[in-house]
């Protein structure tokens, strides 16, 4: 009943040559949407050169950022309503490394989720826990607190559509996955969270994805588990070969 969504994050890495080249390679290799939806989020400069590559294919396209308002003087910043207007289907939000180097909070990312849904795109909530929340066993508390924060005042049909990742940090281009029961255990915790703040259906309906280190060798057996529903990949996502293969690990 949840399609499978393999996004590639590709983070500042590509400019709009290497993009297009990328784009081009996938015609014809992407999966059926109806078994797995291909998604490609990239910086506001690689954006265009992303969606004319992906017209009239099952490409999805992602944001890596947005702000909260729609115009206005906010030298800089990426409108919601722009990229809804160029055809952006997604918007990556609370990533790690927003929180982390951009000192993004709780609060922002609550408002940038109302943004993006109120132009017609769909968040992907980042969430997850450093290697000292984990090793102090309050990873638990740590997400679901997070997942709260960022869903709040959202009504439950508005959650049901929308996408969240757990990545947890220590997982994220360090080459150390989650182990599948660990992923597992926390995707799970997601969807129950979801289940004590809005009911059953909108929690079976919400679309769970984990991120951090996952890669071809990996992913089919991360993807066996009943929670998780699709991956965020940053580094495997860069090279073609390996982006293909992920899209097709059924
Ligand atoms: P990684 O990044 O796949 O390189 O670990 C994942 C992410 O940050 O979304």
């Amino acid at each position: 009943m949840r399609t499978p969504i393999i996004a590639g994050n590709w983070k500042m890495n590509k400019n709009p040559k290497e993009t297009a080249e990328f784009v081009a390679g996938l015609k014809g290799k992407l999966p059926d949407p109806s078994k797995v939806e291909a998604v490609i989020g990239a910086p506001a400069v690689d954006l265009q050169t992303l969606l004319d590559g992906a017209a009239g294919t099952d490409l999805h396209i992602a944001s890596e950022n947005n702000y909260f308002e729609d115009a206005g003087a906010f030298t800089g910043e990426t409108s919601p309503k722009v990229l809804a207007e160029m055809g952006v289907n997604y918007g990556i939000i609370g990533h790690s490394e927003r929180r982390g180097y951009f000192h993004e909070t709780d609060e922002d990312i609550n408002k940038k989720a109302k943004a993006l849904i109120a132009n017609g795109l769909t968040p992907i909530i980042c969430c997850g826990e450093t290697l000292e929340t984990r090793k102090a066993n309050k990873f638990g508390e740590w997400v679901s607190g997070q997942i709260k924060a960022a869903l709040k005042d959202l009504t439950a049909d508005q959650v049901a559509s929308l996408v969240i990742a757990y990545e947890p940090i220590w997982a994220i281009g360090t080459g150390e996955t989650a182990t599948p029961e660990q992923a597992q255990e926390v995707c799970h915790l997601i969807r129950e969270t979801v289940a004590d703040l809005y009911d059953q259906t909108t929690a079976e309906n919400v679309r769970i994805q984990y991120g951090g280190s996952m890669k071809p060798a990996n992913v089919k057996e991360l993807m066996a588990q009943p929670d998780i529903d699709g991956g965020l990949i940053g580094g495997a996502s860069l090279q073609p070969d390996s982006f293909i293969e992920l899209l097709h690990y059924q």
